[in-house]
């Protein structure tokens, strides 16, 4: 894809937001996964700031390249990867067990700020997906909250398909109510952040409180399996 294109496409991704009815402020999180580090530059030019990335080793070469960029790590994470996630990543979305979320609240380096995480929420119940289920959230939230080193930001979904706009909501709708039982739940903490949409689905997101949206096709075009 050109830098043209790219421009046109990140335009036309603003302007959907922009155009989705909201009152709560609205992030772009572009995902960059399997995306050349040139792409991510010119977006950076445009005034793009926050990327996230799905595969370690991947990630590391281009946080290497632009270690200032704010960096979300958002794929699956094994045990072994957590070290090198709490040194380089502003914002994990993809935290699924408490064992995760000790390991990068320990690991996460004293002269850093503190990470900022989400826990990904199994909402539509998949059997194949992770994510805790939404009866295990409250409790995983207050126990994930007394981690010294990361800083509990909200959750994070992705919901199963649906080929409506109303049956896109449900989910979406699901996780806001989760979201405000952890508010409840944890009334000192700055719990503000609900990472849900995708290409396919940002405005039924938006709708129902999205705060971040993570947009990679309609951005920088279909990724090669
Ligand atoms: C790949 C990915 C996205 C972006 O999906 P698109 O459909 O390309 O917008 C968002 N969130 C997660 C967790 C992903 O893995």
């Amino acid at each position: 894809m050109n830098n043209q294109q790219l421009a046109q496409n990140y335009q036309q991704v603003l302007a959907r937001i922009a155009k989705t009815n909201h009152s709560q402020k609205v992030s772009l999180l572009a995902v960059s996964k399997t995306k050349p580090i040139e792409q991510i530059q010119a977006l950076v030019k445009l005034g793009q700031s926050s990327f996230g990335e799905n595969y370690l080793q991947e990630a590391l070469s281009k946080i290497a390249v632009e270690p200032n960029l704010n960096w979300h790590f958002i794929g699956p994470i094994q045990s072994n990867k957590t070290k090198a996630i709490a040194e380089n990543f502003n914002w994990v979305h993809s935290i699924d067990r408490l064992k995760i979320a000790t390991r990068l609240s320990n690991q996460r380096p004293k002269n850093l700020p503190k990470l900022n995480v989400l826990l990904e929420v199994n909402i539509s119940g998949e059997k194949t997906k992770s994510g805790f289920i939404a009866n295990e959230v409250i409790e995983m939230a207050q126990q994930i909250n007394q981690l010294p080193n990361i800083k509990l930001r909200g959750l994070m979904a992705i919901p199963i398909k649906a080929n409506s706009e109303l049956a896109r909501r449900i989910p979406f709708k699901k996780m806001h109510d989760l979201l405000l039982q952890c508010q409840i739940a944890l009334p000192d903490n700055k719990i503000d952040t609900l990472s849900m949409g995708m290409s396919a689905d940002l405005e039924a997101a938006i709708i129902e409180g999205a705060t971040i949206v993570r947009v990679g096709s309609d951005i920088f075009g279909a990724r090669k399996s």
